[in-house]
């Protein structure tokens, strides 16, 4: 059993892999800033596993903090979430995009290289695969620049790394593209807390669905898709939380940098997703049709199989698990964790 520091720990992915590292046996010490996210979550996520773990709050743009963080704990790997996901504001604050995502994986590979830990796994996007590429993904397709800030920095974190490892063979370390996750632990006790008016659709709808926004704007329904609306691959985010668990046994005992594909590879449309979100929950979701949100690609889903073939990984949760347990984290916490 290993000793992970968590980056972003607290946020909505990270709580979920802190539970799954937990519940798999490793120690976990968590590394957060809070700025998107609360220590609630991190109690909870203790509660649940009936473990404690570490946290620290700090930021990973500060040298002085992580140094402190490795000096303090013997960590054998660490998994990397921390960074900002917004991609509207990216667009308007590209500097605090390229400081926290960039400059802060940069120092986080300074304070890892110090320490001589090498074995790491960072959080990717299906962002990187640009707007060229053809679905479904396949891990070894050439990259393209994204139409976003955001996304940027996911490709460019992914192409220190890369460099990273070929330029010193200690480095071990796991490139995570995510598509859409969904969902939430089906005790509802953690899920997705987004702040002010959500900007990824699964939020949206639950906050609707709770009363908090009057009706889910379908951003465009004249898409070359089945019912014309966008389609994208959900995934659970336990699942995914699980990839992290198989990831960082993987980068334990390999080397080099290597990318995996973490989604269903199944596209599921956007007024699906309401229409199967009102059918399981028994709700109503009322909608209207809108225009198209600037940058969104018509369809994108995963190539998963290198996943299974690697890493042992497969989805375990369905569509209707997916939002199901969004609902029931939601109509649990209305207002999320404050
Ligand atoms: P989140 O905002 O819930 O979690 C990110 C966490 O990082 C938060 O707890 C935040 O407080 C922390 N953080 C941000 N900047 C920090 C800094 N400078 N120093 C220390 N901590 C900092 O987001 P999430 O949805 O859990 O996403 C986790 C990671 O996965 C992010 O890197 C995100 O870009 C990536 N990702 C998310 C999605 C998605 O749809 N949720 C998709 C693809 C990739
Ligand atoms: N979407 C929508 N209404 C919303 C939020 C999102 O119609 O309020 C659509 C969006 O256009 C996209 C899909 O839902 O087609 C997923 O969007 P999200 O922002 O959740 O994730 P993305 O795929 O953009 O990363």
């Amino acid at each position: 059993m290993a000793n992970i520091l968590v980056t972003g720990g607290a946020g909505y992915i990270g709580s979920h892999t802190c539970l799954e590292l937990l519940h798999a046996g490793h120690d976990v010490v968590v590394f957060d800033n809070l700025s998107n996210s609360s220590e609630e979550s991190l109690r909870r996520v203790e509660k649940l596993a009936n473990k404690s773990s570490v946290f620290v709050q700090g930021d990973i743009r500060h040298q002085a903090e992580l140094d402190q963080v490795f000096q303090a704990h013997q960590i054998d790997a660490v998994i990397h979430f921390a960074g900002l996901k917004a991609v509207g504001e990216s667009q308007k604050n590209p500097l605090i995009y390229f400081d926290n995502n960039i400059a802060g994986s940069v120092q986080l590979i300074k304070s890892m290289e110090k320490a001589g830990v090498f074995n790491l796994v960072f959080s990717s996007s299906a962002t990187v695969y640009g707007e060229s590429n053809p679905s479904p993904y396949q891990e070894d397709m050439p990259l393209s620049l994204p139409n976003n800030n955001y996304g940027y920095t996911k490709l460019i974190i992914e192409q220190i790394l890369e460099k990273m490892a070929l330029a010193d063979s200690r480095w071990s370390i796991a490139l995570l593209r995510y598509f859409n996750p969904v969902g939430a632990h089906k005790s509802g006790q953690i899920g997705e807390d987004p702040q002010g008016i959500p900007n990824n659709l699964m939020p949206y709808v639950t906050q609707v669905a709770v009363g908090r926004r009057e009706s889910l704007s379908i951003f465009g329904n004249d898409y070359p898709t089945k019912d014309g609306t966008c389609e994208r691959d959900f995934i659970h985010v336990v699942d995914l939380a699980q990839a992290h668990v198989l990831a960082v046994a993987n980068r334990l005992n390999n080397k080099g940098c290597r990318a995996w594909n973490i989604g269903t590879g199944s596209p599921i449309s956007v007024l699906k997703i309401k229409e199967t979100f009102e059918r399981v929950n028994g709700i109503q979701i009322p909608t209207e049709f809108t225009k198209r949100r600037v940058g969104d690609l018509s369809a994108f889903y995963a190539d998963a199989s290198r996943a299974k073939a690697e890493l042992g990984w497969q989805p375990q949760y369905t569509l209707e698990d997916m939002l199901a347990d969004s609902w029931n984290w939601q109509k649990q916490n209305p207002n999320g964790f404050n």
